[in-house]
């Protein structure tokens, strides 16, 4: 019988075990189990090289629980241990001081704390017993014992074991109840060891009969120990991937592609990732991949070892090089992660390269779904970026795709401006917006649709990329203007009469706190819409920024009215039409209007004239006071003339109707605007 100390320097290490593991007791099953799979594989090493020549037999391990007894034992076939060894790695190596444990794990993250191991059975238990047997000739079962203080015992077991191997039985604490439940450990299993590679026994299978489970005496199997990441790929067959995925995501859509990884240099890493289907919910799709140690769960997040974009993807990394007993931000610093890193995102684009050469038809008709996650990793990833130039793609309002330099092939001779500017127009609404797409494709345009979740995004990131090539979208400016020419269009009606008509179409758009808008002539196809509201490019994305939550200068911006185009289409036969009605109707006044102003102007000029030769103090209070009553008399005549036209706009149905059609185009027409509309439209016809 052997009396001993554990050796650590503290008196009581196991409530700081407690303390620091608080959150995660649970792993305390994923240690003992892999340890005793750790067992197993020596055992099998061994015997593969002739140090141990006895049958193998069965090399199961077996979780038992007792839940009268309360106790949980965890047996294996493995190497065992002796009684020097069991004194070596149970007592002394396992701790070597408590305030080395201290210096290691404060602050930390919990989750990957592998190397605390075997005490970490001392979060859940009061006492923890330890029967083991070496496969090595001769050994005796040994029983290690320990309340939870640093004392243990070491006897020569009663009871001895037929077979080599270790049994670990935890007698759980009163406030690890929880534990002494079949279906907690059934879980808990189930999240940590359904990969091992040793077959872990449970329980027996049940099948349901006469209403109810019961026992059909098969061992219950939790794992399945060749899973197809650890495979050769080329063993593998096309439909075992998505049965691989359905076992990791029961429920979810087919996955889009996959890849499959094996590496052995510089490090070690297997695995298999997939492209999800994205569709709308782009956070919940994050943090799905499961990152593996030697067929160890470990943990789900896997921020800081994949590039963000890759934590879309689904799957599995199994890489013992990756350290999981540190915390996050030293993982990012990682060399060896950053390696990792790297390697993975090669790997995905060099896939994505492959899949686009190899089989471009499929690859386009899962593009919408992949898009998303290649713009991702585009935006936020360099490296990447310049892989996935190559299998970018651009979709036009046809359903055709382009590459990024087949489209700018398509487009370059028809869409570069005066400037030399190559024009890319896009819709984000094929709807909402089919009007300004009809007429960018009657002018021989092609429009791109930009209605992802990451477009603009990736058009800002795009942009900043190629200096010479813009992004326009289809509704910012009237079709002669999207894309500039030097055009020798002319307009019919002439400036003075723009300044008449302009108070005339202002009365029917008020500008308020919220949208303003600035009345424009323009020399547009007689054929083309009388009116074309518009959003000026630059500052809807500015909004659209702030939108989105971006703060900085964005949020001045979302905070400025919205600012509209209004252009009228200056040769229309319609606006000719009521530039000819409001003359009509203002008749004679405004030839009184017009001389009115005229000679006030010409007054203001004269006297100006006068007192351009003088300094300003040389200017007496008289003068003065004549400049200002000849302003603002010319002021006043203006605005007469003004209101008097606004007074006409407002009260012409014809000017109501242009405008009212010209919002309801861009869906800016709604309720009481569009019921008085509605009805003024019905009038009309009747008429
Ligand atoms: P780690 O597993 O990280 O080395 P542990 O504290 O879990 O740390 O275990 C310490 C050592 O005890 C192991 O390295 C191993 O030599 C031995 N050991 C633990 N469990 C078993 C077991 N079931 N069978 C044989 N040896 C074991």
């Amino acid at each position: 019988m052997q009396n001993g100390k554990i050796g650590v320097t503290t008196e009581n290490i196991f409530p700081i075990i407690k303390k620091f593991l608080y959150s995660d007791h649970e792993i305390f099953l994923r240690e003992l189990v892999s340890n005793a799979v750790d067992a197993t594989q020596k055992l099998k090493t061994y015997s593969s090289i002739g140090e141990f020549k006895g049958e193998l037999g069965d090399i199961s391990v077996e979780v038992a629980l007792d839940k009268e007894k309360k106790t949980l034992t965890i047996s294996d076939h493995g190497i065992g241990m002796t009684a020097d060894e069991v004194e070596k790695y149970i007592n002394q190596i396992a701790f070597s001081g408590a305030e080395e444990f201290m210096e290691k794990y404060q602050n930390q993250s919990i989750i990957g704390h592998f190397g605390l191991g075997f005490y970490s059975s001392f979060m859940v238990s009061d006492k923890v017993e330890l029967r083991t047997k070496s496969f090595r000739d001769g050994a005796k079962t040994m029983l290690w014992s320990c309340d939870g203080t640093p004392e243990y015992t070491l006897v020569e077991c009663e009871e001895q074991r037929e077979t080599r191997g270790t049994d670990i039985i935890l007698y759980l604490s009163e406030e690890s109840v929880e534990f002494a439940d079949e279906t907690r450990i059934g879980d808990m299993l189930k999240k940590y060891c359904r990969f091992l590679p040793v077959p872990i026994k449970f329980g027996k299978q049940t099948e349901w009969k006469d209403g109810k489970d019961v026992e059909t005496g098969e061992d219950n199997v939790i794992n399945s120990v060749a899973p197809l990441w650890t495979r050769t790929p080329s063993t593998v067959k096309e439909g075992e991937y998505n049965d691989f995925y359905s076992t990791l995501y029961p429920m979810s859509e087919e996955p889009l592609f996959h890849i499959h990884l094996n590496i052995d240099y510089p490090f070690n890493l297997t695995g298999i990732l997939y492209f999800p289907k994205i569709n709308n919910n782009f956070e919940v799709q994050k943090n799905k991949i499961q990152l593996y140690s030697n067929q160890v769960y470990v943990t789900d997040s896997v921020e800081g070892i994949v590039p963000e974009f890759l934590t879309l993807l689904h799957g599995v990394i199994d890489s013992p090089d990756i350290p999981l007993n540190v915390s996050r931000s030293y993982l990012q610093s990682d060399s060896n992660v950053k390696k990792i890193s790297g390697y993975i995102t090669r790997k995905v684009a060099d896939r994505l390269q492959e899949l686009f050469n190899s089989m471009r038809g499929e690859y386009e008709s899962k593009w919408d779904d992949l898009k998303v996650f290649i713009q991702y990793g585009t935006v936020t990833d360099e490296k990447f970026a310049e892989k996935a130039n190559n299998f970018m793609l651009l979709k036009n309002t046809e359903g055709k795709y382009f590459t990024l330099e087949e489209y700018n092939t398509l487009v370059k001779e028809n869409q570069t401006d005066n400037k030399k500017s190559l024009i890319y127009l896009y819709t984000t609404d094929v709807d909402g917006q089919y009007r300004f797409i009809e007429a960018a494709k009657r002018k021989g345009y092609d429009v791109l649709v930009m209605n992802g979740q990451l477009d603009n995004h990736y058009i800002n990131w795009f942009e900043s990329k190629n200096q010479e090539i813009h992004f326009v979208r289809v509704d910012s400016d009237v079709v002669d203007k999207l894309i500039q020419k030097d055009s020798n269009n002319t307009i019919s009606l002439s400036s003075s009469q723009q300044e008449i008509l302009s108070p005339v179409f202002e009365a029917q758009l008020a500008s308020d706190s919220k949208s303003q808008y600035n009345i424009k002539f323009e020399a547009m196809d007689s054929t083309d819409a009388p009116v074309v509201i518009t959003q000026q490019e630059n500052m809807r994305r500015m909004k659209e920024m702030a939108a989105m939550g971006n703060g900085g200068m964005y949020q001045f911006y979302g905070q400025m009215p919205d600012s509209f185009n209004v252009s009228v289409n200056g040769n229309h036969p319609l606006v000719i039409e009521i530039f000819g009605d409001v003359e009509k109707a203002y008749g004679e006044d405004l030839k009184g209007d017009n001389s009115n102003i005229e000679s006030a102007i010409k007054k203001q000029s004269s006297l100006n004239e006068v007192l351009s030769g003088k300094k300003e103090e040389e200017i007496t209070t008289e003068e003065k006071d004549m400049r200002t009553e000849l302003e603002q008399n010319v002021e006043k005549l203006k605005g007469v003339k003004s209101s008097k036209l606004k007074e006409l706009g407002s009260d012409n149905k014809l000017v109501k109707q242009l405008v009212d059609l010209a919002l309801l185009s861009n869906g800016m027409l709604k309720g009481e605007q569009l019921d008085s509309f509605i009805r003024r439209s019905v009038e009309l016809i009747k008429k």
